[in-house]
């Protein structure tokens, strides 16, 4: 629960303990039972407070906006799918593949291509124009010149925020880039309320590896995703998200609505409608969307990867 503001304090009454409160908590064993997890990012209402321990009992978790499952945080209000630029390459299919997964969240993503510093002024415009007609608005940064690191920064402010993609493409140096980033001149410093903890000291140790204490020798690093405060305002995990999209929540019916190129087609036509309801867009007669986009194959090629496992999923019920 957030601390009360400061201003609302009654003179005379020593608060100064609460202000920006971090307490240790455990989950009431209710809400265990019922299978109720409490996540990273979970608004909760905690009770049973001792505010000299400074402990508490989690009662009950308020209903999330969002929920990813890897890394698992809720409430999330941004993806960034980040790829790059050169080292590696951008393979169209495996970026296509991220951003459906990305899409079929429903959260709110922005495409960024990292490492821009490798590749000439003309690759970039071409893979501008190219990403446009897919419908993204890409950015390109790079976390070694510090290239557009502001526009990053400025879109991920007050807002929760997961970095997804592939290996190697600068997932964690952008994290640790973004962390430390100088905020721009009128963003505001990470005013909200769990600055205090998310940014304290507690977390920060559980991070640290733990030497083992039976054999003394193997080390044990607990990975638990935290939420860093970044610097220009918002947090950020720690952890990179969904290093290999598995569109396990996307179906054949869903696919469409996940690329931009077929919602701006349906868009385009209205009032007019494809002849049948559940319209795939793949040439049936009457339909309204065409084939003649760069990314169809794919759509195509993921359509027959989702019937596959929907079939297989039918026969194994
Ligand atoms: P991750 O696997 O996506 O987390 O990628 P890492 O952050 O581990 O980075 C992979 C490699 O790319 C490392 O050697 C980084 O130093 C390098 N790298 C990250 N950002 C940039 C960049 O902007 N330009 C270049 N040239 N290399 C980068
Ligand atoms: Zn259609």
């Amino acid at each position: 629960e957030p601390p009360e503001p400061s201003g609302s304090f009654h003179e005379g009454t020593d608060n100064s303990n609460r202000v920006g409160g971090e307490l240790l908590c455990v989950v009431r064993a209710l809400l265990k039972k019922i299978k109720r997890r409490v996540l990273v990012g979970d608004k909760v209402l905690v009770g049973s407070i001792d505010w000299v321990d400074r402990r508490g009992m989690i009662e009950n978790v308020f209903r999330r906006d969002s929920e990813i499952l890897d890394p698992p945080v809720a409430n999330v209000d941004h993806l960034v799918v980040l790829f790059s630029m050169d080292q590696p390459k951008i393979d169209p299919f495996a970026l296509t593949r991220f951003l459906v997964e990305a899409e079929s969240t429903g959260i709110s993503l922005t495409l960024a291509l990292n490492k821009s510093e490798l590749v000439d002024e003309e690759s970039l415009e071409t893979w501008k124009i190219r990403l446009r007609k897919w419908g993204y608005e890409p950015i390109f940064c790079s976390v070694e010149s510090k290239h557009e690191l502001d526009t990053l920064q400025f879109t991920l402010r007050e807002q929760t925020s997961v970095i997804v993609g592939p290996s190697g493409v600068g997932k964690s140096s952008l994290i640790n880039a973004l962390r430390s980033h100088k905020p721009l001149l009128g963003a505001t410093e990470g005013d909200n309320w769990f600055d205090s903890v998310l940014g304290s000291k507690w977390f920060e140790d559980q991070r640290v590896g733990e030497v083992s204490t039976k054999s003394g020798k193997g080390k044990h690093t607990t990975r638990n995703v935290s939420l860093l405060p970044l610097s220009g305002g918002g947090y950020l995990a720690d952890t990179p998200g969904f290093s290999q999209p598995s569109l396990m929540k996307v179906t054949k019916q869903s696919l469409a609505e996940y690329f931009p190129e077929i919602r701006r087609m349906l868009e385009d036509s209205e009032p007019k409608k494809c002849t049948f309801n559940d319209c795939l867009h793949v040439g049936e007669p009457g339909c309204v969307v065409n084939v003649d986009w760069e990314r169809y194959p794919y759509y195509f090629q993921l359509l027959d990867e989702i019937r596959i496992r929907e079939e297989f999923q039918l026969r194994t019920i």
